[in-house]
């Protein structure tokens, strides 16, 4: 049996996640916690909101899934990593964030760091056992999210609930939004940087609008491995549950006769500015990438508000980055107080927009 932590259990992720646990003999549900919805009875221990690494510690957990969405997923994330427990991560936002101190506490705990990610979890399958000098580059892949083709002026007065018609993923409402303005894969491409040890160069983002290439690993010998299957977060998130036995799940195989569209392009940065945003801060380092996703988690809660226009996540986002000098940050209270920082700005900047 294998004692698992649910963190973020009420969200899409989590729901999905307590399908795969149930469903396995195996996997033991231990803990599980909620932001604000009551989840009595669904764990040995449970917790609604508060401290998530209190409910960690009272837990043992052997394998932690963090499924919480945003910076607030980040001392969870520390923890685990620092006890070398093996941690399954669907909060990418804390792998942003925090990626330097992530990656420093996940050398020094020694435990498995499993994406839940779907491109990670396939870039993590691709690049198992491959000597990285003989890998040339990973290509994530990007759905277009619901306004793929459309261009700037286009974009200039749609609403949250356009930007939740998302065409191939169902998920939640942040994650969401972040698909439609590409910032999703913006934060993609900071979370591989960290998982995989890979300079930001050796790493294409390429639009594939019916998402079934997850990921793309292209060799140094001009070979390159594709992750295929069809859109369904169980994969990756059983993947990451039962590594390294790969259990079977509900999801039907590729059926190739039925025909499949592989078509690719290069995304528009003109109309989705947050690609290149987030690709220049996780180029700049340090405190930048934590810059960002704290400006991108306030901006996209005021544009669901109806506080912020759709083109205006992107702006809120460049001009609070253009407002902090990133530094180093030393601990996760350093981070915090940065993150913090971003929010404060960010918010200012937000009314500053409207009025
Ligand atoms: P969601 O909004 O559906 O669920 C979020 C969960 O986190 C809920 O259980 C909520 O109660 C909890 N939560 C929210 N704020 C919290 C806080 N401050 N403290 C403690 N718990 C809190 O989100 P989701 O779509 O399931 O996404 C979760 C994470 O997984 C995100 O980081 C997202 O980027 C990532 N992810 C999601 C998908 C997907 O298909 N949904 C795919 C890839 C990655
Ligand atoms: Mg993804």
């Amino acid at each position: 049996m294998k004692r698992i932590a649910l963190l973020g259990a009420t969200g899409s992720i989590g729901r999905q996640a307590l399908e795969i646990v149930s469903a396995h003999p195996d996997l033991e549900l231990v803990a599980a916690s909620s932001g604000s919805t009551p989840i009595d009875g669904l764990a040995e221990h449970t917790q609604v909101g508060g401290d998530l690494t209190e409910l960690l510690e009272r837990a043992e957990p052997e394998l932690v899934l963090n499924a919480v969405v945003g910076f607030a997923g980040l001392p969870a994330t520390m923890w685990t990593l620092e006890r070398g427990i093996d941690l399954a991560l669907a909060n990418k936002e804390s792998l942003v964030a925090g990626g330097d101190l992530a990656v420093a506490a996940w050398r020094r705990g020694g435990g498995r760091l499993l994406p839940v990610d779907s491109e990670h979890s396939a870039a993590f399958q691709l690049l198992d056992g491959q000597a990285s000098d003989t890998v040339d580059s990973l290509v994530l892949t990007a759905s277009g999210g619901p306004f793929r083709g459309r261009s700037r002026a286009d974009l200039a007065d749609v609403t949250a609930r356009e930007a939740l018609a998302h065409p191939t993923w169902s998920m939640g409402p942040k994650i969401t939004v972040d698909s439609a303005t590409l910032m999703n894969k913006g934060l993609e491409l900071i979370e591989a940087h960290f998982l995989f040890d890979l300079d930001y160069e050796r790493i294409e983002v390429v639009v594939h609008p019916t998402s079934v290439v997850h990921a793309l690993v292209r060799f140094r010998d001009g070979a390159s491995l594709a992750h295929l299957g069809y859109p369904d977060m169980r994969v990756p998130i059983s993947y990451a549950l039962t590594y390294p036995e790969r259990a079977e799940t509900p999801i039907d195989p590729l059926d190739l006769a039925a025909g499949l569209i592989l078509e690719f392009h290069a995304p528009d940065l003109d109309a989705f500015p947050c690609l290149a945003l987030a690709r220049a801060a996780g180029e700049a380092g340090d405190t930048a990438p934590c810059v960002l996703n704290g400006a991108n988690e306030i901006a996209v809660a005021a544009f669901f508000d109806g506080r912020l226009s759709f083109l205006g996540i992107a702006d809120v986002v460049e001009r609070t980055l253009a407002q902090i000098d990133c530094v180093p940050a030393r601990d996760l209270e350093e981070l915090t107080e940065v993150d913090a920082d971003a929010r404060r700005i960010a918010s200012a900047l937000t009314r500053q927009l409207v009025h």
